[in-house]
């Protein structure tokens, strides 16, 4: 993988755009929102999807490609603000619950962003964390850089995958994962790849969706897991190779369960409650937690469906779960009483976290160019409706 070697280290903010008085704000005073300001919520799930919206930093190619342009974006991390040029005169603000950036580390994209999702993972919930954006804007660097040539550069897998290993105890707990590829509304197994018996089952019961036939592996130090990471990502370099295609048409899907034994009473150290432990009087209460990554395909996919044979065949199909995420995401965000998560695999595998008692944060990631601005707006307003969809509905279909 690339470092982030090439990247200058300039100022994000256009110097035309610094006077922030004559800007129109998009958001009418009463609509602002106010967000905790360490991480991206805390405690047990509730509420909306958490949104942040991270800017990579310019490259070398852009650095020459861009130089004549002014800038079209302009960060206010502290006011939680981004601002996107529309002309020489006049730009929108939007609001999300974090900005970062291109100078914001890994380790705090992480801490906000993912690290509260890991602990209702540990707490027994179900947990998503995604990134949406457009091929090359940093969807891989935040969620799966590996860093092992520098520690400070892992991404949100890796990390995540520390933090549940510090928590569990392994005489009783179990950390599996699965790791998949969906292209064109097919299930990959990333872990071997001659599978292709996976199917996607839902719990009638308790809406639990779980993929029986994919390859679980267990995980039991970071070393293995990192080691497991590397065979996913061979297999889908192979996979898109065979197939012609990049990964960047397909969604990768890292799927870990984390089992845990919990007594009942485990931080209470008084002498009764020792002894009723010792004595078997309470027994422990298994807390199943799930957690999800996705590293969804590039967004611009999703409007390139003028091609032809094969090619609109696949624009069609990645459309069809890129585009029906947008729609389960419209619809849960205007309260719609139908969530089409029946349309795609994508979003069939994602029903759970958009209902019930699960808490998802969404990164959107955006480059700095001021070519690609209409991509970079629609990323945007992806990202600023997802911000209304409240996570303890129960889906209807
Ligand atoms: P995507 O997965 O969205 O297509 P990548 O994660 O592959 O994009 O990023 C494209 C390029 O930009 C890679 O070379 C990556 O290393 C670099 N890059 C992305 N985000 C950052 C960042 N925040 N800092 C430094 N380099 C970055
Ligand atoms: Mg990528």
């Amino acid at each position: 993988m690339a470092t982030g070697g090439g990247y200058r280290n300039g100022s994000h903010k256009a110097p035309n755009l610094r006077n922030s008085s004559s800007f129109k704000s998009k958001l009418p005073p009463s609509n602002v929102r106010r967000s905790s300001p360490a991480t991206l919520g805390g405690g047990a799930p509730s509420g909306r999807v958490r949104v942040a919206v991270r800017l990579r930093p310019q490259n070398a190619e852009e650095l020459e490609a861009d130089a004549d342009f002014a800038d079209c974006i302009e960060l206010q991390p502290e006011l939680k603000r981004l601002k996107l040029r529309k002309n020489n005169w006049d730009s929108d603000t939007y609001e999300f619950d974090e900005v970062f950036t291109e100078f914001a580390s890994q380790k705090r994209v992480y801490e906000v962003v993912a690290k509260p999702v890991v602990e209702s993972v540990l707490d027994g919930y179900n947990g998503t964390v995604m990134a949406y954006g457009q091929t090359g804007t940093g969807k891989t660097y935040t969620l799966g850089r590996l860093g092992d040539e520098d520690t400070s550069a892992r991404g949100i897998m890796v990390r995540s995958m520390e933090d549940l290993l510090a928590k569990i105890s392994p005489e009783t707990d179990s950390i599996s994962l699965s790791y998949l590829q969906i292209y064109m509304e097919t299930i990959q197994d990333l872990l071997n790849p001659v599978n292709d018996n996976i199917s996607i089952v839902e719990d009638q019961k308790t809406g639990d969706v779980s993929l029986p036939g994919a390859t679980v592996m267990e995980i039991r130090d970071q070393q293995s897991f990192i080691e497991l990471l590397r065979v996913g990502e061979d297999h889908r370099f192979a996979a898109n190779t065979k197939l012609n295609t990049e990964s960047s048409r397909s969604h990768a899907l890292l799927m870990v369960h984390v089992k845990r034994s919990i007594s009942d009473g485990d931080n209470d150290f008084s002498p009764e409650n020792r002894s009723l432990l010792i004595a078997n009087l309470r027994p422990p209460m298994l807390r199943k937690g799930k957690l999800i990554v996705v590293d969804l395909a590039g967004s611009e996919r999703i409007h390139k469906s003028g091609s032809e044979g094969h090619m609109l065949e696949e624009a069609k199909s990645i459309n069809l779960s890129l585009s029906a995420l947008g729609k389960c995401i419209n619809a849960l965000a205007e309260n719609s009483s139908h969530v089409p998560v029946r349309d795609s695999k994508l979003t069939r595998l994602l029903k759970d976290s958009f209902g019930g008692t699960s808490r998802t944060s969404l990164i959107v990631t955006i480059g700095p160019s001021p070519r690609h601005r209409g991509e970079t707006a629609s990323t945007i307003l992806f990202g600023q409706r997802a911000m209304k969809v409240e996570n303890m509905l129960k889906i209807k279909e």
